[in-house]
């Protein structure tokens, strides 16, 4: 018989499932807000319309999917074959009528729920490899989509914004980028407070001794942190007053 309920019981894993659910409903009700004609129009990334950016989070379904395969039967299958591949892909995927556009983003979504939601309990800690080449637990997978829902949302430049994001999404998110700046070095004297949260916040180059301090609510931090404009952004110490700079890059 097949199962109809998740075979995790682990709660912190029971959790991101919800978020990536509740970001893929997000997705949908915002791409089920776009008629045929307005799909043409342009996104919020340059050289993409919203097909490109609808393509995209349908094949990175079946991406991921791919993944917990993978963890599944131990039998190696990568996200993408390589980023030509994938690239291509996203091309081809942005040139399908807008029916069959929506039934890759529907279709590949219930698949990868299905995969999820019948993965035995302990592969969820088998090891698969992300198209970055990062070797991770099956568990990742549930960020990875999260993540490319959510923002992705926003994306399609018809209505949603950060703050439609849940917190715990953006905190882990801004850790995420953060985490990749300061590996990479590109934070150097810059200090990241983020000033509506109950807990403190502050990311970046915590040590400079006179740091530009970019300051605002989690989801203006976010949003710029993910080079997506400065509104609702400060820059307050030793920079007071200038222009907000553009975050380093994070991907
Ligand atoms: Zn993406």
């Amino acid at each position: 018989m097949v199962a109809r309920a998740d075979q995790t019981t682990d709660p912190v894993l029971l959790e991101g499932l919800l978020q990536a659910r509740r970001g893929t409903a997000f997705f949908a009700r915002k791409l089920n807000e776009l008629s045929d004609a307005d799909l043409d129009g342009d996104s919020l990334l340059p050289g993409w319309t919203r097909r490109h950016v609808t393509a995209h989070i349908g094949y990175n379904a079946r991406a991921i999917a791919r993944l917990i395969e993978w963890a599944a039967t131990g039998v190696e299958t990568p996200m993408y074959a390589s980023t030509s591949v994938r690239d291509h892909e996203i091309n081809f995927g942005a040139t399908l009528p807008p029916i069959a556009l929506r039934h890759l983003f529907d279709h590949s979504a219930v698949h990868l729920n299905v995969e999820w939601r019948d993965l035995p309990a302990e592969a969820w800690h088998h090891k698969v490899k992300t198209a970055q080449g990062r070797i991770v637990p099956a568990e990742e997978t549930v960020w990875m989509r999260t993540r490319e829902v959510w923002v992705h949302a926003v994306d399609l430049d018809n209505g949603a914004t950060f703050n439609d994001i849940p917190a715990p999404v953006l905190t882990r998110l801004l850790k995420d980028i953060t985490g990749a700046w300061h590996t990479r070095g590109t934070d150097t004297g810059l200090l990241i407070r983020v000033t509506d949260q109950p807990d403190a916040m502050t990311f970046g180059d915590t040590g400079a001794a006179t740091p530009t301090v970019i300051s605002g609510p989690l989801a203006a931090i976010t949003q710029w942190a993910t080079g997506r404009g400065t509104q609702g952004v400060e820059v307050l110490g030793s920079s007071a007053g200038s222009p907000v700079p553009a975050a380093p890059k994070w991907i």
